[in-house]
């Protein structure tokens, strides 16, 4: 834990222009009240996918005021709602990748909630690696709960008292886009309600220049 606020406070001495995204998922929401201690002014990067469940935009607009968040809410310049229906990957490119990527120009570092736990695919994930943008821009991305368990995640909360998405309470545990979204269908697995099992990232944490289908895709028991 001390680890992790170490590493919060290092870039933050360290960079610029930080920013976090947050998706108002407990990881977030645990890096967010970090961060709060020694840069509370930080840009919160949200990504308004226009597919969100109810209580998330509730949570979000809850939180932002509890805590006087400096929310950007980041919207696809045409939102096409029910693009899921025909393609994820497109769905995603459109309402996520495309707005994110255009946002973080602005800034020189970026924080995020990922842990290696979560998935195959961030299995790797260091807690500062270097990010490069379409645009060739790389920035620093800074995961500092990398390393962290669920239960260190909902420790640290609980002791605090910080309200986590009620989404939780009714079984789901990770939570995106409402169509997306399902209780897990492996209960080892946290991720597996995301795409019906189908899909392992939107895109936003894969660097440009390696995706590829297998990272993007899950293949018979790869979860
Ligand atoms: S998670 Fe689903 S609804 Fe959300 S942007 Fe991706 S495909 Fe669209």
């Amino acid at each position: 834990m001390t680890f992790a606020k170490s590493i919060v406070a290092d870039a933050i001495h360290a960079c610029k222009a930080p920013c976090i995204t947050c998706s108002f998922q407990a990881e977030d929401v645990v890096v967010l009240h970090m961060l709060r201690e020694i840069h509370a002014d930080i840009p919160v990067l949200f990504l308004d996918t226009v597919h969100h469940f109810a209580e998330t935009y509730v949570y979000r607009d809850e939180l932002t005021r509890r805590w006087g968040l400096r929310l950007v809410n980041l919207r696809a310049e045409e939102p096409s709602p029910g693009l899921w229906h025909t393609s994820t990957d497109d769905c995603c490119a459109r309402h996520k990748v495309g707005p994110i990527f255009a946002a973080l120009a602005e800034y020189d570092t970026w924080f995020t909630g990922l842990r290696r736990e979560q998935s195959p695919s961030r299995a790797s994930l260091e807690e500062v690696e270097p990010f490069t943008l379409p645009g060739g821009n790389t920035i620093r991305k800074v995961s500092p709960l990398a390393r962290w368990s669920t239960q260190e995640v909902w420790h640290y909360a609980k002791a605090r008292g910080i309200p986590m998405l009620p989404l939780y309470d009714r079984g789901y545990t990770s939570i995106g886009c409402e169509p997306c979204t399902s209780l897990p269908l492996d209960p080892s697995n946290p991720r597996s309600g995301r795409w019906g099992g189908q899909k392992l990232e939107c895109g936003i944490h894969i660097q440009e220049s390696s995706v590829t289908t297998q990272n993007l895709k899950v293949f018979g028991n790869d979860l």
